[in-house]
């Protein structure tokens, strides 16, 4: 009977979890998370992270107590802190889920490999998710999902054989509780989102039943999206859920909603819904298919267009940066939107695509420290998603449709009323209408009225509108027109591209 530990990562849960049942069939297992240092130094991360990981880790513990197993938590580098537990507990061996994810941990793997090697361990590990690895072609990819999902979600094990209890006492002795990563679990955070398959669930559930009826028209604004988008962003990245346990329910919440007639909003959201849970693999398999990506341009051809290096940067870039970070660029929807996230560590998708397209083309900043600021606000950062989504917002893959939002015509779309802008820029509360989503155009007059004197409770736009927009046009459009350029953008499409070009224009 092969001792095995199971290693979690970002797959934090008992259902539909391969390794553990596996390893659970086949002899006495051992759970094991560790926080490593390299992750909690990386330009990603934020200890807003480690707050919904906690919550994660703290049901995980007592699932697997009561199955008859235990969850080790440790700190340190991965081979270092298998060693020691080999030392401790003799195990035969590791099981785990593959991960696509950022090239620390793509080196960290390698290095586990290696140690498993050197000790005789078997690694044995696992898909995840509708990413495949290795791929030889991007064609039949969305086929070869449909077949990854079809099989319905295992359940967890009903019970597992642990170590005995004198084992125990001395694995437990070596936990690392949170206090120990980052000296506080302070969660800087309102309405955050819960980590743990237990909220995943309710949350999943909600969505299905109660909440997502108008998702395919409300997922646009950021007030309506706020329940009316799944909210499963964080459970996904962090696997408290998996995606083929959404993708189940979301199909027979479907299939369910068939026979009714009256039920047409509802089907045609859970269909764009569905839609989505592919496109959450498509966008990891660009990572799994090409690391290289976490660090330089999809097209190559745009190398060099805009200024990575922060320590190069003008005082004017670092000027706009800095303004962008701190929700103070003078454009309302922007900053609602960055003093949201502050808090939060969610916005919806529209309101992304429009931060990191501002950030891109109006103050002509590298999607590098753009990407890396997102990460640690979002609580869903999930590495193969976003930095695909970075560059493709920035216009640096050369095969998707160009898109330079209007942060004016966002807030008068998405938020006519300023109450979005209102709540998260208190600064401009009694603004009027008319004004809130261009306060710079309010009359001296008006702005004493509204207690908003611009320049000095609010800032002046830090660009011209108009005038960075056509800038930036000018300079994507003819860096995309070059031969090299188009070039590369064949190659990027045979590698990354979906095979329905409406899905990857999106
Ligand atoms: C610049 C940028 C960065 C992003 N970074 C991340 C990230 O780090 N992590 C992350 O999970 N999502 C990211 N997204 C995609 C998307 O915005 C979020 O998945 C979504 O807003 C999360 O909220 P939700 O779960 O309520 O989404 P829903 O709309 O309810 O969608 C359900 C699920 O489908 C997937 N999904 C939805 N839209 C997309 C999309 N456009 N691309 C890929 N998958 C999608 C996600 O897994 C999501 O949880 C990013 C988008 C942009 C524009």
């Amino acid at each position: 009977m092969p001792r095995a530990v199971v290693w979690f990562k970002r797959d934090l849960r008992v259902a539909d979890h391969a390794p553990l049942v596996e390893a659970a069939e086949h002899g006495p297992v051992v759970g094991l998370y560790t926080h490593e240092p390299e992750v909690l130094a990386s330009p990603e991360w934020s200890p807003r992270h480690l707050a919904f990981i906690e919550d994660c880790l703290g049901e995980l513990r007592d699932r697997l107590a009561s199955l008859g197993s235990v969850l080790l938590v440790r700190h340190g580098a991965m081979p270092e802190t298998l060693d020691r537990l080999h030392d401790q507990w003799r195990f035969e061996e590791l099981r785990s889920h593959e991960e696509t994810g950022l090239a620390i941990t793509y080196a960290r793997d390698r290095r586990v490999a290696a140690w498993c090697r050197r000790r005789n361990v078997r690694w044995i590990e696992r898909p995840q998710h509708g990413v495949v690895r290795p791929l030889a072609s991007r064609d039949g990819w969305a086929g070869r999902w449909r077949r990854r999902m079809a099989p319905p979600p295992l359940p967890a094990p009903t019970s597992i054989a642990g170590p005995t209890a004198d084992q125990m006492e001395i694995l437990a002795a070596e936990d690392a509780p949170a206090s120990d990563i980052h000296g506080t679990t302070v969660n800087p955070m309102i309405d955050a989102q819960r980590g743990g398959e237990i909220d995943a669930n309710e949350v999943l559930h909600s969505f299905l039943h109660e909440r997502g009826e108008h998702y395919q028209r409300a997922m646009s604004t950021p007030i309506e999206g706020w329940t009316a988008c799944s909210r499963l962003s964080p459970h996904l990245a962090y696997g408290s859920i998996s995606i083929r346990t959404v993708h189940h329910a979301t199909r027979d919440r479907i299939e369910s909603l068939r026979e009714d007639p009256a039920t047409g909003g509802w089907r045609r959201s859970l269909a764009s819904y569905e839609k989505r849970l592919r496109w959450h693999c498509h966008f990891m398999q660009k990572l799994e298919d090409e690391p290289e990506i976490e660090f330089r341009n999809f097209n190559r051809a745009f190398d060099g267009l805009r200024q990575e290096d922060r320590a190069r940067w003008t005082p004017e870039e670092q000027a706009r940066f800095d303004a962008w970070v701190g929700g103070r660029t003078g454009y309302p929807l922007v900053d609602a939107c960055m003093r949201c996230l502050d808090r939060t560590g969610w916005i919806n998708f529209r309101m992304r695509a429009m931060l990191v397209s501002f950030a891109a083309y109006h103050l002509w900043l590298h999607w590098k420290p753009v990407a890396e600021h997102l990460a640690t606000r979002f609580l869903d950062f999930e590495a193969g998603i976003h930095y695909s989504q970075c560059q493709m917002q920035s216009g640096v893959t050369g095969i998707n449709t160009v898109r330079i939002y209007s942060p004016v015509k966002q807030a008068i779309d998405q938020d006519p009323e300023g109450r979005f802008i209102r709540r998260w820029v208190p600064e401009l509360a009694d603004v009027p209408d008319e004004h809130v989503a261009r306060p710079e155009e309010m009359p001296p007059l008006t702005q004493h009225m509204a207690g908003c004197l611009i320049g000095e409770n609010y800032p002046a736009p830090v660009v011209d509108h108009e005038t960075a927009y056509r800038a930036a046009k000018q300079r994507i459009f003819d860096a995309r027109g070059t031969s090299r350029a188009r070039q590369e953008a064949s190659r990027v499409y045979r590698r990354h591209g979906s095979r329905s070009r409406r899905a990857e224009r999106r």
